[in-house]
């Protein structure tokens, strides 16, 4: 029976064979796709590969960390080497130092020997030292400016050493006794009359120079008149000398001829460097503070003399208000006190009644800028100390 079923069973397959088409060849198949085996080749391939890149990229760190592993120890050892050259030099240096010490000593000892040995200055000598230090540390210019304007106050305003100073002035002095003690002391302003004026505001200004202190008001004009007519022009008058002045102005008696003349140079000179020429004709249509503010540029004139040729410029008449004349006025007692320059110029025109009013401006001017200066003034050599209701002596 089993060999029937055996026998059954192969002619059924021979027959679903033959019913059945035959099934193509799978040699295209094979070759597609790569098999279980090339798969595993190929991937060992790969990771063969990255292990190499890996090896490669750990070579070049050690090296790389080599390299710098031996920078930094190179560095170090440069560092101990400064190190080292560092704790030299200071070991150098306090050596050194301990050296000069001894010699520091005895340096300190040779000048406290000398500052034992030389006496202290008086404080007089240690103010002229200071003024002559201060001179020099100027340019040779302005110490000359300085010099000569030293001079010329000097010689304007004499020493006055009064034998007592008397007791203290309860009220302040009378006008007249004022003006009168100030013209004692430094002199006058002249004026001149209008027929005798010279023409020209420099002219003007070279006769206010030879007229102020001095006694006629003729012979400054006359000395005027003969500068302007010895010279060709302004130029050849310009650079010529003090004492080639002096020659022709000799007979004129004119105080401090010398001084006077190279003042008028300087002006002169001082017009012609402002303007570049030798002018001062505007100066007419200006009012009088601002004449007084132009004039005061010139360094040869100075305040009082400024504030002389901006009266003698509105005919020798007027008050114009200055800061020194109303310090001495308020501080004598001769005028009373006041904030406003309206005011006060009011109030000296009311004191004097108009009475030689150029004189009392001018002085009480230079006076304020010489003695009765707003710090400290110098009481004591002040002229007017012995009616003056504040002075401090
Ligand atoms: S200097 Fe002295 S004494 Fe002379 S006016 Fe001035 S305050 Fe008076």
């Amino acid at each position: 029976m089993a060999s029937k079923r055996k026998a059954s069973k192969k002619k059924a397959k021979k027959s679903a064979a033959k019913s059945t088409p035959k099934a193509e060849p799978k040699k295209s198949s094979a070759k597609k796709e790569p098999t279980s085996s090339a798969k595993k080749a190929k991937a060992g391939g790969k990771s063969s590969s990255k292990n190499a890149v890996k090896k490669a990229a750990t070579k070049a760190s050690k090296k790389s960390t080599a390299k710098a592993s031996k920078k930094a120890a190179a560095k170090g050892r440069v560092r101990k080497k400064s190190a080292v050259v560092e704790t030299k030099v200071v070991d150098a240096s306090a050596k050194t130092a301990k050296v000069a010490a001894p010699a520091e000593k005895a340096k300190k000892t040779t000048s406290k020997k000398a500052a034992k040995a030389k006496p202290e200055p008086k404080p007089e000598e240690k103010k002229v030292e200071e003024k002559n230090h201060r001179l020099r540390s100027q340019p040779v210019e302005v110490q000359e400016i300085d010099v000569r304007i030293a001079r010329e106050r000097y010689s304007r305003i004499k020493p006055f050493t009064p034998r007592s100073f008397g007791p203290d002035p309860k009220k302040g002095p009378k006008p007249n006794d004022l003006r009168d003690t100030l013209n004692r002391n430094m002199g006058k302003a002249l004026p001149l009359s209008a027929r005798n004026r010279p023409s020209t505001v420099v002219e003007l200004g070279i006769f206010a120079i030879f007229a102020l202190g001095a006694k006629s008001a003729k012979a400054a004009l006359e000395a005027t008149k003969r500068c302007v007519t010895n010279f060709a022009d302004w130029n050849e008058f310009r650079i010529s000398e003090p004492y080639e002045f002096c020659e022709f102005l000799e007979d004129l008696n004119i105080p401090e001829l010398y001084d006077r003349c190279e003042r008028v140079l300087h002006f002169v000179g001082d017009v012609y460097q402002d303007m570049n020429e030798v002018t001062l004709e505007h100066l007419r249509d200006c009012t009088p503070d601002d004449r007084l503010e132009l004039l005061s540029r010139y360094q040869s004139l100075g305040p009082a003399l400024t504030h002389y040729l901006g009266l003698a410029i509105q005919d020798f008449e007027g008050v114009i208000f200055h800061y020194s004349w109303a310090r001495v006025g308020q501080r004598s007692g001769v005028l009373g006190r006041s904030n406003s320059p309206k005011t006060l110029g009011a109030n000296l025109m009311k004191a004097f009644k108009g009475n030689d009013l150029l004189s009392v401006q001018v002085n009480m001017i230079e006076l304020g800028e010489e003695i009765c200066t707003s710090v400290r003034p110098n009481c004591k050599s002040c002229c007017l100390v012995q009616m003056c209701v504040n002075r401090k002596v």
